[in-house]
């Protein structure tokens, strides 16, 4: 039986792994990378990169039908989704082989194949042992379903959905977190009828309330409809489309019915059980170093509880090389780690809601200002409506921002340095803000709190 012998052996060449692997290589490290499919997984082939494209086709659409009110003479006349296919997979092909070149250049030995863990320092691929002095366990999700509910035919995932050859008239999405939302967003920007059903009480329910709600008004506003609080119960599809019941009775009818409930770690049938690797619901159980229960074996990204994010996969891969290498790396909490809801609009936050600030300090200890977007030159005139909203400890750090408006997302990284470094309002409010941009909403929302509200 052939052998392969490393300082680290990487089981997953996603977000998470692939991280790990070129920064424990940049440390001196040799490298095993084992992936059974495509070097870059979840995130560059079927999720950030390739529904960015989609987002960007779709802003495109929305652009050429508001162009009159900007002068613009330009008419929609429609998608062309061979053109959104090549040019969505001209983007992922190219960012692949550029990855590609990296790890080779890196000097990282990629293993093609599915790996299985059999020992804390083998994994078996094929007929080939692969040994490493420690192991990362990056193996990333896949979609869920619920229970009773079947992916076939017109049920999709985000994957399917991904890869339609034809725009749908009428789409049901089941779910409205950030999947469902992006894909409705996408749908509903190209001329597509949507309806959202979401079980909790509102559409992206892990973000601020206040937020939430303004992005059910918006949603609502773009004809986006959704059914809140309400649980699937049964759907039934044959050639005409699907009809989707809902435990009160009501149902909805379209051509295809998107399943967007989250995510689940792909760890089943790994070795990890054999191998005495702790888990809770398939996910891989860690200590604050991202070790697990079995010296020397790791785990990062989407398999280990916590945000399912590509940057936290990204920085905990880089973290486990250095914790590795005894470079004891500064621990991650996901309370620090920007979120990002692509859409229109877009949904960005960093740190605490209000209301679990409030639980945290109490009710008297934190206070919060709302800046709208109206007020802030650049967001008008990109047409742009939202808020943002800053939440710190009475004579204390800011503790939370959450934002809401046109490309928010990249107003993300200030705040997070904000929240991250636990800056005081009263000391970050002289930094001063380039006018006119997006950033200065900011800005004011940092001078208000520190009670010198300039144009509020
Ligand atoms: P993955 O990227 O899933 O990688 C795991 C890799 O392991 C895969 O390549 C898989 O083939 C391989 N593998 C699994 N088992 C084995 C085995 N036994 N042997 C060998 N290889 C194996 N996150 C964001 O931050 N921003 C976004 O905008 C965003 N958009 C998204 C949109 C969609 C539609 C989806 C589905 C996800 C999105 N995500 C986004 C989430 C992001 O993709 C994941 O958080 C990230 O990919 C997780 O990285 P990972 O390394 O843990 O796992």
């Amino acid at each position: 039986m052939p052998e392969q012998n490393f300082d680290l052996v990487v089981l997953g060449g996603g977000s998470g792994g692939y991280a790990a692997a070129l920064r424990a290589s940049q440390l001196g490290m040799s490298v095993g990378l084992i992936e059974k499919n495509k070097l870059g997984g979840t995130c560059l082939h079927v999720g950030c990169i390739p529904t960015k494209a989609l987002l960007h086709s779709a802003e495109i659409a929305d652009a050429a039908r508001d162009s009159a009110k900007y002068g613009v003479t330009a008419t929609f006349e429609g998608i062309d989704i061979s053109a959104v296919t090549a040019y969505r997979q001209g983007i992922v092909q190219s960012k692949w082989k550029g990855l590609q070149g990296l790890i080779k250049a890196r000097g990282i030995t990629v293993i093609e194949g599915s790996g299985r863990l059999t020992s804390p320092t083998t994994v078996q691929v094929g007929d080939t042992t692969v040994t490493g002095k420690k192991v990362v366990l990056a193996t990333g999700s896949q979609s869920r379903t619920l229970p009773g509910l079947e992916i076939g035919g017109r049920v999709i995932t985000s994957e399917q959905a991904l890869e339609l050859d034809f725009v749908p008239k009428k789409v049901a999405v089941l779910g409205g977190g950030v999947i469902g939302v992006e894909f409705s967003s996408v749908w509903k920007s190209w001329g597509v009828d949507v309806t959202i059903i979401e079980a909790l009480p509102h559409l992206v329910p892990n973000e601020d309330e206040a937020i939430s709600k303004q992005f059910e008004r918006a949603y609502r506003k773009r004809g986006i409809d959704f059914k809140l609080g309400v649980r699937f119960q049964s759907v039934s599809q044959d050639e005409n489309g699907v009809v989707v019941t809902l435990e009160n009775g009501e149902t909805v009818e379209a051509d295809l019915l998107l399943v967007a409930v989250g995510r689940g770690p792909v760890t089943q049938g790994l070795g990890f059980d054999e191998v005495g690797v702790a888990m809770d619901r398939g996910y891989v159980l860690t200590n604050e170093r991202l070790e697990t229960n079995v010296p020397g074996v790791y785990a990062v990204g989407d398999i280990v509880p916590g945000l399912q994010l590509a940057h936290r996969g990204f920085q905990q891969g880089i973290f486990v090389a250095e914790e590795i290498a005894g470079l004891k790396p500064v621990v991650i909490e996901d309370v620090h780690i920007p979120k990002v809801t692509y859409s229109d609009p877009e949904v960005a936050s960093v740190g605490l809601s209000e209301a679990k600030a409030v639980e945290k300090y109490g009710a008297d200890k934190v206070s919060a200002y709302d800046y709208n977007l109206a007020g802030n030159g650049r967001s008008h005139i990109l047409g742009t409506s939202g808020s943002i909203k800053v939440v710190r400890v009475v004579d204390g750090p800011v503790v939370g921002v959450h934002m809401i408006g046109g490309r928010v997302g990249e107003l993300v990284a200030e705040a997070q340095l904000v929240v991250n470094w636990e800056a005081y309002p009263e000391d970050i409010a002289p930094l001063i803000h380039a006018h006119p941009t997006q950033n200065e909403a900011l800005g004011e929302a940092f001078l208000a709190l520190a009670g010198k509200p300039l144009h509020a």
